[in-house]
């Protein structure tokens, strides 16, 4: 590996042995004029509150800032090959609009500053959330600061502007591109065009719309995420999050490969290329371990706005390419809008880079111990 990268990659540790591939990173580089993240230079990391972990250089925040909540518990109708309604396992149940009321309530009491309101979905991948409108209503008029990110999963004209009318401030599907992974992954009788239809809907109204692709969501391959970039840069959301589909998910029934970190990478160029202007984010959804390592890695190069949870050694790779470092401490369940709210209400917290690569460094020598300590640089 003789480019310029090479020189950027030398000497951080976590990637030394994480089987990175130096023709790919060239290719990158190539392609990539310079790593800039499109319209800014500024990369954003976030902290999930609600799922504990912690890395190298990014202590995890306090667990109720971001919670995520579901109306139907753990259940689901559609039960998507990826997923078999595994997302909506760490979540609270508010299985009625009372519930959430509780729920919020006591949340907000405990110091959180907004949620996520998801569920699982009918058969025909909608979240009924219509007994709810009149709570989330209530909850936005008594606490005008506190902030709502809501799955929709498909909706139509009427079922956005109620979700507008109601408050919710980001509203977040994901969006699938082959008509296979529709019929065959969610089971689904419904075409590609409803999931445009959705997005179009959303995007006319007020809330900030956040569409999700699932990277190899056809079993682990890549079918429909091309269209879905097409499908996205025609209706001109707010921000578009990526996430990378998790094989653990999955019955050995139908089971899902683990996604070729390059060809996740090469996607990764190729939507940079297509929403040159939009904040363009890596969600916490993805496989973990050297798989991780190498998806990370690829986003930075390939010029990504906001990873969450980042793998150990991307902060310093940021910061050795030269991007404007900064850390946001907001929740992020797989991946959802709190990027854009960590965007919209956080400047992040900006770290003083050189202090963290010394704390990796010393923390990669005695594996264990969290940031804490480190200085934070304010405004
Ligand atoms: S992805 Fe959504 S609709 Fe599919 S099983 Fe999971 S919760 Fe249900």
């Amino acid at each position: 590996m003789s480019n310029r990268f090479d020189a950027v990659f030398r000497g951080i540790e976590p990637l030394e042995d994480a089987g990175m591939d130096c023709e790919f990173i060239a290719e990158l580089e190539a392609r990539s004029n310079g790593a800039g993240g499109g319209h800014t230079n500024r990369i954003n990391f976030y902290t999930p509150s609600f799922k504990a972990y912690e890395t190298s250089e990014i202590a995890g925040c306090g667990k109720s800032a971001w919670p995520a909540v579901s109306i139907t518990g753990g259940e689901c109708k559609l039960a998507c090959d990826h997923c078999q309604a595994r997302i909506l396992e760490p979540m609270i149940p508010a299985r009625t609009p009372e519930e959430l009321w509780r729920v919020a309530t006591a949340q907000i009491a405990g110091g959180a500053q907004g949620m996520l309101l998801s569920g699982g979905s009918n058969h025909r991948n909608e979240v009924e959330y219509d007994a709810f409108y009149p709570t989330i209503r209530r909850i936005k008029d008594e606490f005008p600061g506190f902030r709502i990110a809501m799955h929709t999963a498909l909706v139509d004209e009427r079922i956005a502007r109620r979700m507008e009318r109601s408050g919710i401030d980001v509203a977040m599907m994901d969006v699938i591109g082959a008509q296979d992974t529709v019929t065959q992954v969610y089971h689904l009788k419904r075409r590609v065009a409803d999931f445009e239809r959705s997005l179009q809907a959303l995007a006319a109204t007020s809330m900030k719309v956040v569409p999700h692709i699932v990277v190899g969501l056809h079993y682990g391959r890549m079918l429909g995420e091309w269209n879905a970039l097409d499908i996205v840069a025609r209706h001109r959301p707010a921000a578009l999050v990526l996430v990378v589909v998790m094989p653990f998910y999955a019955s050995a029934a139908r089971p899902f490969v683990t996604p070729e970190p390059r060809a996740v990478g090469r996607f990764f160029l190729d939507a940079r290329a297509a929403v040159p202007d939009m904040p363009l984010l890596l969600g916490c959804a993805r496989p973990a371990g050297a798989v991780k390592t190498q998806i990370d890695a690829y986003a930075v190069l390939a010029g990504v706005n906001g990873i969450a949870h980042p793998a150990d050694g991307m902060v310093e790779l940021a910061t050795r390419l030269g991007r404007e470092v900064r850390i946001t401490p907001a929740c992020c369940s797989i991946a959802l809008g709190e990027e854009v709210l960590a965007l919209e209400a956080h400047e992040g917290v900006r770290i003083d880079p050189a202090q963290v690569i010394a704390h990796e460094r010393s923390r990669g020598r005695r594996r264990g111990g969290s940031l804490a300590g480190i200085p934070i640089v304010r405004g």
